[in-house]
């Protein structure tokens, strides 16, 4: 089995040049699941599959992550084969918020008689959640309030952060099986995100050797980061990953 992530989009909430932050499971060369959902991003999937996304897991609700969202719902309910059948992973506590940001308005399209969630197989997830054969693991970030905002791993593939500040102790648990560790950071840090100075304060640097940055403010911070000896990743690049280690059917 071969895995990567596409990167559809690698900057941060006003960098809209670099996209809007997300990424594309592919197995095998075939997209598997998408991680999150902004404007740009939704944009950028289309453009490159031709296909809407099949399967989707958000991080947490900020715009430019779940913007696309009205899009996605036109084009699944318009779509036979997809209609109710778009696989919709969420954190359970996020769902609310989720529900009051893209689903909470009387009358989802103007035609009448159809729910927002009408589009979507919606995936309520606490610790985790099967998808395709393969088990991903969720877990809490720091991102503004507690438990708004969540990181996915692929055991002993991937960590994707989601938006947040440094979690040392949430890696040293999901980060633990030789996994690349894509984290949100950009060169200044602020309350949310985190800052380069921040993220090699924080992580042991044998850490920061599998960790692959986004979230970036501009073209220049990422090569400013680069200078200072991160790997970064950029808009449209494929990230081949180790492949996942073998789920522990019994125990989930
Ligand atoms: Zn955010």
């Amino acid at each position: 089995m071969n895995v990567a992530l596409r990167f559809l989009g690698v900057g941060n909430a006003a960098a809209t040049e670099l996209g809007s932050s997300s990424v594309v499971l592919e197995r095998d060369g075939a997209p598997l699941l998408m991680v999150d959902c902004g404007q740009e991003a939704l944009t950028a999937y289309v453009e490159h599959y031709q296909a809407s996304p099949g399967a989707l897991f958000i991080t947490h609700v900020h715009m430019d992550h779940v913007a696309g969202m009205e899009r996605l719902f036109i084009r699944a309910y318009f779509d036979q084969a997809l209609r109710g059948r778009l696989k919709l992973y969420v954190p359970v506590k996020v769902l609310p918020h989720l529900q009051s940001r893209v689903a909470d308005y009387p009358g989802a399209l103007a035609e009448g008689t159809v729910n927002f969630w009408d589009s979507f197989q919606v995936i309520p997830v606490s610790n985790g959640f099967w998808h395709d054969g393969l088990w991903f693991d969720v877990f809490p970030a720091r991102h503004h309030l507690p438990e708004t905002s969540y990181g996915l791993r692929l055991r002993g593939s991937f960590v994707y952060s989601g938006d947040t500040r440094p979690i040392p102790e949430m890696l040293a648990q999901h980060a633990d099986s030789g996994e690349t560790v894509i984290h949100d950071c950009a060169l200044h840090g602020n309350p949310s995100h985190t800052g380069v100075a921040d993220l090699e304060r924080e992580y042991p640097l044998d850490l920061q050797r599998r960790m692959v940055l986004y979230h970036y403010e501009s073209a220049q911070a990422g090569s400013d980061l680069e200078r200072r000896g991160h790997r970064i990743a950029r808009s449209g690049q494929v990230l081949e990953l180790p492949a996942p280690a073998k789920p522990e059917t019994g125990a989930r």
